[in-house]
């Protein structure tokens, strides 16, 4: 069970972290520390690992690319908020961003007379990887 502060420049409203990585582990309305758990360090090996073995049981054999990118994105070596977020939300949200891309893509391509299959392949596999976060 996640411990929940109250926030004291905010009462009844929990303290939340911040994104300035200067002020990381701390409320960004009342500067209060949070607890430990509330950060979460990064490993950058251990996330690489856990990419490539779930990319091997898919099929894929080359994550460099994805990793590089993904490294890239992460920023900071630490995690936010990190007991307290809701990651299959987060990761809905990003599916449905890459689908709403994928979709005006094809539309794109087709407007300039290219091949929109590549991300109609895309698209697919983003429905696909939104259907197995619901299962
Ligand atoms: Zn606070």
């Amino acid at each position: 069970m996640t411990e929940v502060l109250s926030c004291r420049s905010s009462p009844g409203q929990p303290c939340k972290e911040g994104v300035d990585p200067r002020r990381m582990g701390t409320c960004y309305r009342c500067g209060m520390k949070m607890p430990a758990a509330m950060s979460w360090g990064r490993d950058p090996d251990l996330e690489r690992g856990l990419v490539a073995e779930a990319a091997k049981a898919a099929g894929v054999a080359d994550t460099d690319a994805l990793v590089a990118f993904a490294q890239r994105r992460a920023g900071p070596l630490q995690v936010r908020n990190f007991m307290a977020r809701d990651f299959d939300l987060e990761i809905r949200e990003e599916l449905a961003d890459a689908a709403n891309y994928c979709v005006w893509g094809i539309l794109q391509a087709q407007e300039h007379g290219r091949d929109p299959q590549r991300l109609a392949n895309v698209l697919g596999l983003v429905a696909a990887a939104y259907g197995a976060l619901h299962q």
